[in-house]
């Protein structure tokens, strides 16, 4: 990926940073996108850097297209071009459905579905221009098959899946491969929340028979990321230890 400049959303932590630092690691540079912590977003950096990379930060919402334009242009401004962007973004508000309000609904769609939307919709211009480019959507298994108390984000995570494989049918000609992957369980701050026991629960329910960790994502995406996957387009790829088989 040398000379390739990527766009991670969401990559102060967790998952987005594991795919920078990857993404660094096979010789892209990295524009590493964060909303709330800084520092968080500067440790990536250095991680990135360290790999040999060129890493910039650049604080944005997904859900709000002013930003989504900036973090673009600071892309485009510093490295001179896009060449892969990864919808990493998201947030949960889990609850009942008879008690979820409708702002817990609407902020999980506009982070995980509408930020995903408005990001993509920004770098396909310039892809377009130059008939190439892969985008990567971090959708999840709660997408594909639900979760009790996670209505808004199982509605989200499926719409990333029907926008993923919409866009992928209609850039696949202009040479833009737009795919997404389906995390598991992954150890993550997102995930830390869970009691013990009910990480217990879930693992006697992966095949694999433990959670998933940041790089086990990272290295799917940078799978999608690369040349060995340019007649893959519109697919979801699952990367949870087996534990939803479609
Ligand atoms: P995380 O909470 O550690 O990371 C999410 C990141 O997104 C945070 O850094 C957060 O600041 C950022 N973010 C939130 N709202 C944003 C916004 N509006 N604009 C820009 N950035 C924003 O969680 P994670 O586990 O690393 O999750 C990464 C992605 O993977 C998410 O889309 C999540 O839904 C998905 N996912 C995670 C798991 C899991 O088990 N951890 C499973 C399936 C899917």
């Amino acid at each position: 990926m040398k000379g390739k400049t990527a766009i991670i959303t969401g990559a102060g932590r967790g998952i987005g940073r594991a795919v920078a630092v990857r993404l660094a690691k096979a010789g892209a540079n990295v524009v590493i996108n964060y909303l709330g912590n800084e520092n968080a977003a500067k440790e990536t950096q250095d991680l990135c850097l360290k790999e040999g990379a060129g890493a910039t930060v650049v604080r944005g919402d997904v859900s709000c297209e002013e930003d989504c334009i900036r973090i673009v242009k600071t892309a485009v401004e510093t490295f001179g071009t896009v060449d892969i962007l990864v919808n990493n973004a998201g947030i949960t508000r889990d609850g009942l459905l008879l008690r979820m309000d409708e702002k817990d609904f609407e902020a999980v769609m506009d982070t995980n579905l509408k930020g995903t939307f408005l990001m993509t919709k920004t770098v396909i211009r310039d892809m377009m221009k130059k008939r190439r480019g892969k985008i990567i959507n971090v959708s999840s298994i709660v997408g594909i098959q639900g979760n009790p108390g996670q209505a808004n984000y199982a509605a989200a995570k499926a719409g990333i899946i029907g926008f993923t494989k919409a866009a992928a049918r209609e850039m696949a000609a202009k040479g833009i491969n737009i795919n997404a992957v389906a995390p598991g369980f992954i150890e993550t701050d997102m995930t830390a929340a869970m009691t013990d026991k009910a990480a217990e629960t879930v693992t006697a329910a992966i095949p694999s028979g433990r959670l998933g960790k940041p790089e086990d994502v990272a290295e799917t995406v940078a799978f999608l990321a690369g040349k060995e996957s340019d007649y893959i387009t519109g697919q979801i790829i699952c990367v949870d230890g087996g534990l939803c088989m479609k």
